[in-house]
């Protein structure tokens, strides 16, 4: 369950969207469209009142007055939480123009001309209740020299040099709106490159200093295999071909695997960083049930092993006599095959591919395969897809 309400889907904050899709210039020349941070002091409050009340009346003492204290409390924390999140997040919003959208906070605006949405793949919205993870986009590369860093009006860094709270590029690959807006983080996303495909096919005009179209500066998102084999990729290009990871063999079906955050401690305050990524990777039903049977004999095997090993140690630790023989010898026989088992099923889980390095900041996930085939499927997959981009 997540603690941070989703903010609105798009279609309920936005009642004429038809009138926005049906003609997008149109619509936003007769004028701009704002879009503010996600605010929760109505929660806030909504949690506050029976909250001090009920602390307040657990000081009378009587009955059930700590019950009613820690309720109190609880309810009080909560509202606090989320009175924090709405301070954490005011000065955020976005606004949409015919030309592009500005993401703005406090004095400051990012100016996006559309083209830059102008990109293939998927927004991607990390699972978690931190306030300052909240959309990575792909981009059009072609357009980064044209975004400005605005400081009242005045453009105060160009393209690569542009950084800002609001705004940060992945390599030259996506960008991060860190903030979270009133609008689901998806909707917005899916509007903002559906908007950038439609609005930004061409580049703006005019020449951008030097030093924006420094793509060097941005440094890259790996798209190939490390030395050690492993892949780096930016979720919102993840692609798998529809063949087993493992043989070959054209699939449909997949395997569910997670990956715990990784290098959360950057990415906010809250405790609760982010939820493991689920990534479905195409492994084909005799890979899957060989891989089961393989964890099921390392188990069985394992639990043999640790039995009889507990066995021989709980007759050598009573000399095979004695009042304690008998217990020794179920301790033995129960711990030393738990401990096997465990073992035999770890050893024997030899998965066709290993998911980790999570990182919702980023919006990358770091994936070793066993085949060095299917990572070169993956590879080319998705280069394809970054060379149909712009
Ligand atoms: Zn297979």
């Amino acid at each position: 369950m997540s603690v941070l309400p989703a903010g609105k889907p798009l279609a309920r904050f936005l009642p004429d969207l038809d009138d926005l899709l049906h003609d997008p210039l149109a619509y936003l020349r007769q004028g701009p469209l704002p879009i503010g941070p996600r605010r929760m002091y109505g929660l806030a409050a909504l949690f506050t009142l029976p909250g001090t009340a009920l602390a307040l009346s657990a000081l009378r003492g009587d009955g059930d007055a700590l019950e009613r204290l820690a309720v109190g409390l609880a309810l009080l924390v909560g509202a606090s939480v989320w009175l924090l999140w709405s301070l954490l997040l005011r000065g955020h919003s976005l606004v949409l123009h015919p030309e592009g959208v500005e993401v703005r906070h406090g004095g400051t605006a990012v100016w996006c001309p559309w083209a830059l949405f102008n990109a293939e793949g998927d927004p991607f919205v990390p699972q978690t209740d931190s306030p300052r993870l909240g959309l990575t986009l792909p981009i059009w590369r072609e357009a980064i020299p044209f975004v400005e860093l605005r400081r009242n009006e005045a453009a105060v860094a160009h393209g690569a040099q542009v950084s800002a709270r609001q705004f940060h590029f992945v390599g030259s690959e996506a960008v991060v709106l860190p903030a979270r807006y009133e609008v689901v983080a998806a909707d917005l996303g899916h509007l903002l490159l559906q908007l950038g495909r439609r609005l930004g096919r061409e580049l703006p005009r005019g020449s951008p200093p030097r030093e924006a179209a420094d793509l060097a500066a941005l440094g890259e998102v790996p798209t190939e295999l490390d030395p050690t084999g492993r892949l780096t990729v930016p979720l919102f290009r993840l692609t798998f071909p529809p063949v087993c990871c493992d043989c070959g063999q054209p699939t449909g079906l997949s395997m569910s695997l997670y990956a715990e955050p990784f290098g959360s401690r950057l990415a906010g305050l809250a405790a609760r960083e982010g939820r493991p990524l689920t990534v479905d990777i195409p492994v084909c039903e005799v890979c899957q049930h060989r891989l089961r049977a393989q964890v099921h004999r390392g188990g069985t095997l394992g639990m043999a092993a640790g039995a009889g090993l507990g066995a021989i140690a709980a007759l050598a630790l009573t000399g095979v006599q004695g009042a304690l023989l008998l217990p020794a010898l179920i301790g033995g026989l129960a711990g030393g095959g738990l401990l096997g088992f465990l073992i035999g099923t770890t050893a024997a889980d030899r998965r066709p591919v290993r998911v980790g390095r999570y990182s919702p900041s980023q919006g990358t996930v770091s994936l070793s395969f066993r085949n060095p085939d299917y990572a070169a499927l993956v590879v080319e997959a998705m280069r394809s897809r970054a060379q149909r981009t712009g």
